[in-house]
């Protein structure tokens, strides 16, 4: 068997082998073959990696590889690694197949030593580069390597530039710089007993299993939860001849973006620092210039360097991002990716490709994410505005959010009841505090990540939520918070939190409202080019998905915002809202009542209401197809809360009085306790229990079709069924409905064709869906309780207690409510649809779990072939682009997310 190359020369790779050489390595050498000067060099592969973190150590075949790609650098560059006289230094840098920017370890200038350094001195006639070199390499490798605190070295620079009496490092000369070493070398024996490592090819090997080691480094892994990224990658290393930025003020490093990627704006856009290596362009160390500088400091390089990263865009045809640095005039290029950009930036940019020819309208959807449309349709704070900013945390959940700072949930509801608007800061929250968070505009919490209880809860809620800002120091006890700038904000002082940026603020910072909601909604004042950009896109993807979108909504309000927003109908009204307030009385006097009389004067006094709610939401909904579930939720749910009920009698009691009808409703109460209300007497069970109840919402739908019939308007309702787990209980809650539409057509004279269709939302509905298509007339998946009894658990009582703890051990990757799990529940969508077209081949089947909003999962949905998914309103566009998405990767192959 011939064994595993696990090293490759940049010739020999390219941009699309990232699995095996990373991001950075693969686009090295596609650089490399498209002719630009990068400097030559190797990559060594993830492979090589993940048998290093397997074993514990490097395949044994890697050494004699290195040896022949670095015997071939050394030729190229005519120079041996670390020659005392001429040496020739590299770089061993990280580089994964995702970018994780600076989590990972890069160590710069190995090579040098104590004769080496001098070597190069004499070389690029040049002491001081060679000695800032040496600590440079010092500090990397003793951070990197031997893992020394970082600190060490910076409080061992800042002593020399003291005595120096400077913040600057270019003030420092060769002497100094010596006795940087000098300190620096003693750290190093100091934290490992042991010299710094003066043979080169050691120096190089400790490098790059180090470069590995980072792989697993807690802030990568943290980072990689987040991102979502898998953690059993591994990272490529890539071994390049050093170039020197760092060579005198004719030489220096940058950063730049063929567009800028926070707008999209056209025209280049980056950094530039004189006299520096790598890293120090985003260390901050000095204050860098702006690009367009670099044409007055050296025109041949910048002109070279616009020439290359129009040639960039050409190829990737796509915004990139660059390193480079300009040694002694000559320009050299280090990394360039496609660049990560902001939501505005990515429909911008996908727009200005198609003017410009390079892409067309089924690459531009492929460009942009539902994820981003979201973020630009939060309402957003003005950056224009002058603010005060306290911290930063992580964008748990996005929207921009201004009120009081309160400090727990108890003061959260208060407040908010009496009109004041709040965001609750807490150290973190745990379920006590759901009331505070439904209470309060948004959410601050100074401890946790993106899975903690505030952001998985605040983001179900679509709630603006920021988490693990932990440089504020949040005091719930004494009800303050500081800012790492000494700024104290106490209950009652109005913050801002922004939760697309993670950033907060004091003060009311102003919001605007997004100018793409507002297109959306049909108000275009101004048409800017977002907007523009934002129109094209969706109106190709309407005409390129498979699926149909309908919306999840419950009013008529709802509906026809559903409508402007795209909608193609409702996939899902639900009716319990139809029986609270008020209307209540009549369902209490429902569950009470003793004989058929009191049952039917319950129900009769329900169906003109009924009828009225009908009659608005389908008006509204005109000529779209409109599926009403049936009453869900237990009956339970509409009585009075026992406690309060309890309290209430008790009190009575003690007065020695006596309330017949809360005596009555206390027994109800106990009578219908439900030990799993979740699993008890709900959906199409309720149907069969309770005689009259589903025949009075038929009857209400029915006579508001036929009244609007008679307006010559296109009523189009949809019954459905909820909870069905055998065909029998459809066929007869069926069989009654039909009898109900007939005698609804026959009294008012119109023709009636009225589907009946039925959740499937448990596994045995699923299972035994060729039987249940015989009766259905169309399915509908509810997967939020389909996934609910997949698994056997109840939402609210497991998402608090232990998902957290399932993200991190890795059980979920997501949690299934906001993604199908495709393996599971996903199985069970597909053996529905295949088991119930089987019956029924042209059986309409859609989604309307909160799934149908999700991107992955309407893509899975798009797979299976399902003809709709259903959504709440504001997703409605989310959902037309992800279809779209789904369309052009499935036909073009590729699915480019
Ligand atoms: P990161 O992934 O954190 O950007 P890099 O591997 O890109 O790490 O390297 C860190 C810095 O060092 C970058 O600014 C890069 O341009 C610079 N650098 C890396 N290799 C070389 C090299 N061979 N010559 C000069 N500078 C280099
Ligand atoms: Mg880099
Ligand atoms: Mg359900």
């Amino acid at each position: 068997m011939p064994e595993t190359k696990y090293v490759y020369d940049f010739a020999e790779g390219n941009k699309d082998l990232k699995d095996l050489l990373g991001g950075k390595g693969a686009n090295l050498a596609e650089m490399t073959n498209l002719g630009l000067p990068v400097p030559p060099g190797f990559t060594i592969t993830t492979e090589a990696c993940t048998v290093f973190l397997e074993t514990g150590s490097t395949p044994s075949s890697l050494d004699d590889e290195v040896t022949t790609h670095l015997d071939a650098l050394e030729s190229a560059r005519g120079k041996r690694l670390g020659d005392p006289d001429d040496p020739l230094l590299v770089s061993v840098r990280s580089g994964a197949k995702f970018s994780m920017p600076g989590m990972m370890e890069t160590v710069l200038n190995v090579g040098l030593n104590d004769r080496s350094v001098e070597g190069l001195a004499r070389q690029a006639d040049n002491e001081r580069f060679a000695w800032d070199s040496y600590r440079r390499l010092i500090q990397m490798f003793g951070k990197t390597v031997q893992h020394i605190e970082g600190e060490a070295f910076e409080d061992a620079l800042d002593e020399v530039k003291r005595a120096k009496d400077t913040d600057n490092d270019l003030d420092l000369d060769a002497d100094d710089l010596r006795k940087v070493v000098d300190a620096y070398k003693g750290i190093v024996r100091e934290h490992t007993g042991a010299d710094f490592p003066q043979d080169p090819r050691e120096q190089l090997t400790a490098a790059i299993n180090a470069v590995f080691n980072s792989w697993n480094s807690d802030r990568a892994v943290l980072y990689r939860r987040q991102e979502r990224i898998p953690g059993d990658l591994g990272t490529a290393v890539s071994v390049v001849a050093m170039v020197f930025g760092n060579l005198g003020m004719d030489s220096g490093t940058g950063v730049a973006f063929t567009r800028d990627p926070g707008t999209g704006e056209q025209g280049v856009y980056g950094d530039y620092l004189q006299n520096a290596q790598g890293e120090d362009v985003v260390a901050g160390i000095r204050n860098t210039v702006p690009l367009q500088d670099l044409e007055k400091l050296d025109k041949t390089s910048y002109d070279r360097l616009m020439e290359i990263m129009a040639t960039l865009e050409g190829h990737y045809k796509d915004l990139c991002d660059i390193e480079f640095t300009v040694e002694a005039g000559q320009l050299w290029m280090l990394q360039t990716r496609v660049g990560k950009r902001t939501a505005a930036a990515a429909f911008r940019i996908a727009s200005q490709l198609v003017d410009e020819g390079v892409i067309d309208l089924d690459e531009a959807v492929q460009r942009v994410t539902g994820e981003q449309l979201v973020q630009l349709m939060f309402p957003q704070f003005d950056t224009t505005a002058k603010v005060h900013q306290l911290g930063r945390g992580m964008s748990a959940s996005p929207g921009a959010a201004v009120g009081k700072a309160v400090f727990d949930s108890y003061t959260a509801v208060k407040w908010s009841r009496s009109g004041e608007k709040v965001i609750l800061v807490r150290r973190e929250t745990n379920p006590d505090d759901l009331n505070g968070m439904i209470a309060a505009q948004g959410i601050l919490t100074s401890r946790g990540g993106k899975t903690s209880h505030a952001a998985v809860v605040a983001r179900g809620m679509g709630k603006t939520c920021v988490c693990g800002a932990e440089e504020l120091q949040v005091n719930t006890k004494r009800r303050y918070l500081t800012a790492p700038d000494g700024t104290e904000v106490h209950e009652g002082d109005v913050i801002s939190v922004d939760g697309t940026t993670g950033r907060v603020y004091l003060g009311e910072v102003p919001v605007v409202d997004s100018p793409v909601v507002s297109y959306f909604e049909g108000v275009v004042e101004e048409q800017d080019d977002l907007v523009q950009a934002v129109h094209r896109i969706m109106t190709h993807a309407d005409s390129t998905r498979r699926m149909g979108v309908r919306a999840n909504a419950d009013t008529a309000e709802d509906a026809e915002r559903a409508r402007r927003f795209g909608a193609e109908g409702i996939g899902l009204c639900r009716t319990e809202h139809m029986f609270l307030g008020e209307r209540r009385q009549h369902v209490e006097r429902l569950i009470l009542a003793e004989d058929d009389e009191q049952r039917d004067q319950a129900l009769e006094a329900l169906l003109p209401l009924q009828r009225w709610d009908f009659l608005q939401l389908l008006t509204a909904m005109d000529g779209l197809p409109t599926t009403i579930r049936l009453l869900d939720p237990p009956l339970h749910e509409f009585l009075p809360n026992i406690t309060e009920l309890s309290v209430r009698v008790a009190l009575a009691e003690s007065r020695g009085e006596k309330n017949e009808n809360d005596l009555r409703l206390m027994q109800a109460v106990h009578r219908l306790h439900e030990a799993n209300p979740m699993l008890g007497l709900r959906g199409v069970r309720l149907g069969l229990v309770v005689p009259g109840l589903f025949d009075l919402q038929v009857r209400a739908i029915a006579e508001a079709a036929a009244q609007l019939l008679k307006l010559g308007k296109d009523p189009k309702p949809e019954i459905m069924i909820p909870l069905v787990g055998s065909v029998q209980e459809l066929e007869i809650i069926q069989a009654d409905a039909k009898k109900v539409l007939a005698e609804v057509a026959e009294q008012t004279g119109e023709e009636l064709s009225i589907l009946i269709g039925t959740m499937i939302e448990l596994p045995r509905a699923a299972l035994t869906a060729d039987q249940i298509a015989e009766a259905a007339q169309f399915f509908s998946f509810g997967t939020n309780d389909l996934t609910q009894t997949t698994w056997g658990f109840s939402r609210d009582d497991v998402e608090a207690a232990f998902f957290s703890t399932y993200l991190e051990v890795g059980i979920f990757g997501v949690s299934p409510f906001e993604t199908i799990d495709v393996d599971g529940v996903g199985e069970l969508v597909r053996i529905g649809t295949e088991k119930g077209r089987a019956t029924r081949p042209d059986l309409k089947v859609g989604v309307c779990g909160e799934h149908g909003g999700d991107p992955d999962s309407v893509h899975f949905f798009n797979e299976v072939g399902l003809d709709y998914v259903s959504c709440s309103p504001f997703r409605v566009p989310v959902a037309r682009l992800e279809a779209a998405r789904a369309t052009v990767s499935q036909e073009g192959g590729s699915d480019s997310r």
